[in-house]
């Protein structure tokens, strides 16, 4: 691996990058990698399908030039609603104004405005709130004829522009969460080695299954990321949480459908669910807003990525900082340095449930959830791991030990998945000859790259007999020659 990438490594907290304009080249990607990104977001909100594959090719290169195993994220963008163009770009409104939104596409008016959403008059029923451009705006339903046509009274708000987001916080949405654009882009999606898809507005438990199923249909390995970033969401989320691969809480959204002043305990509670259930999460959006334009972040920043390490997040998220901010890499430097020194100060006092005697995988949940316990009494270095679906990978991760985690397989596709997870380090083995030259290859691997000297302790996991590759069945604690 690249010294400059090996200099960044030593944080357990990953970084997801967005990819835009102001970063999607081969030199820039790389220097993004070397910075500290372990996963690349590509948002299909915005740009085509060449642009996206363009982006997935080059950081393929990247992963082959530099020996890295940096994931990738496609981020579906669901069922996202838009009021249309606007007459001069947007019309000055006032509390009191009566609105009407229509299905037919208009150039938006003080009388008629093109809201995206077709069955927007069916879904919504008078009294409910309706919120655009980010919560700037606030309108309250007061009539629909339940097909076209809805009049809206303004609560708040002076001047509404074209292409503004709305959200519908009161409303149940009869939408699937997957729209037509999604299906095409999934369509693209699966055809390339993306580790994991988030899917947007997630509402409820079967939304993420059935996004799970149409993959597996296609033989694709991509797991599953549900965005929690509606009260709906917040309502399911012990279901969610049980069904999805990861979490993302999607705080951009989030904090429009929910009164903002919930955001910071639920970040806290759904992390501790998270950790609990051993599923990755993340924490996205406004985390370094500032730096999209100026050179360092506020001290408020500094702050909310600092509290999100503390709170046990897997990964923390920029979006706008790489994707079009002025310093991409100073960026990711900064959160880089935010997250060790916060990490010097971590203490998980949430951890895992203990393993449930009724499940089908009790007895290797015991020896996962057991052997960070064992590192942590007789002071191990490293944990280690084989994996073929990153079962021990996300296991061991969660009971958030000090010792670091490296995770060793043959699937190139699962080491990149493994980037999103915290404190994992993901390693290419394929010589899975004895058990014992395995642990021989594994600590030897580790003294190679400077992670333990002769004397220290590992503690290795695996599975016996070897050539089965069944879950984690084995444990040994060696003190490296
Ligand atoms: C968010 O709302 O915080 C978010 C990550 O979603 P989007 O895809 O709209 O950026």
């Amino acid at each position: 691996m690249h010294k400059d990438v090996m200099a960044s490594n030593h944080r357990k907290t990953k970084i997801i990058a967005t990819v835009g304009p102001a970063c999607d080249t081969i030199p820039k990607l790389m220097d993004l990698v070397k910075a500290g990104v372990d996963v690349f977001r590509l948002n299909f909100s915005h740009g085509t399908h060449e642009n996206h594959l363009e982006v997935i090719d080059n950081i393929l290169e990247i992963n082959e030039m530099l020996g890295t195993h940096v994931g990738i994220l496609a981020d579906l963008q669901g069922p996202k609603l838009r009021v249309g163009n606007m007459e001069n770009n947007g019309i000055n409104i006032a509390p009191g104004d009566i609105l009407t939104f229509v299905n037919e596409k208009c150039v938006g008016n003080k009388d008629r405005i093109y809201m995206s959403y077709s069955s927007f008059a069916k879904d919504v029923k008078p009294g409910e709130m309706v919120l655009v451009d980010d919560g700037k705006i606030r309108l309250e339903v007061i009539s629909t004829n339940n097909k076209d046509e809805v009049k809206l009274k303004v609560l708040f708000g002076s001047f509404l522009s074209s292409k503004k987001g709305v959200n519908l916080p009161d409303t149940k949405i009869s939408q699937p969460s997957l729209t037509e654009k999604d299906l095409e882009d999934l369509d693209f999606i699966l055809t390339q080695p993306v580790n994991w898809i988030a899917l947007s507005f997630v509402r409820n438990a079967s939304d993420v299954t059935d996004l799970q199923k149409k993959i597996a249909k296609k033989n694709h390995h991509a797991k599953v990321i549900a965005k929690i970033e509606k009260p709906e969401a917040i309502k399911n989320i012990k279901e969610i949480v049980k069904v999805a691969d990861g979490i993302m809480i999607a705080r951009g959204d989030l904090g429009v459908e929910v009164p903002m002043e919930q955001l910071p305990s639920l970040q806290k509670r759904i992390i501790i669910r998270c950790v609990k259930m051993a599923k990755p999460v993340i924490v996205a959006t406004q985390m370094m807003e500032s730096m999209i334009v100026n050179p360092s972040p506020s001290r408020a920043e500094v702050t909310d990525v600092a509290n999100a390490v503390l709170d046990g997040t897997d990964a923390v998220m920029l979006s706008g900082e790489t994707s079009v901010g002025n310093h991409p890499v100073l960026v990711v430097k900064e959160m880089r340095k935010i997250i060790s020194d916060a990490e010097k100060h971590f203490l998980m006092l949430v951890r895992r449930k203990d393993p449930d005697p009724q499940a089908e995988t009790f007895l290797s949940d015991v020896l996962c959830f057991n052997a960070p316990r064992i590192a942590e009494i007789v002071h191990a270095k490293a944990l280690t791991g084989i994996t073929v679906n990153g079962y021990t990978a996300f296991k061991m991760s969660s009971y958030r030990p000090n010792s670091e985690i490296h995770i060793f397989s043959n699937k190139i596709h699962m080491l990149s998945t493994l980037a999103l997870v915290w404190g994992v380090k993901g390693h290419f083995y394929s010589k899975f000859t004895t058990t014992d030259d395995t642990i021989k290859d594994v600590n030897e691997k580790l003294k190679e790259i400077g992670c333990v000297v002769p004397g220290d302790i590992v503690i290795n996991t695996g599975s016996m007999p070897l050539q089965k590759r069944i879950r984690t069945n084995m444990l040994k604690i060696s003190v490296v020659d």
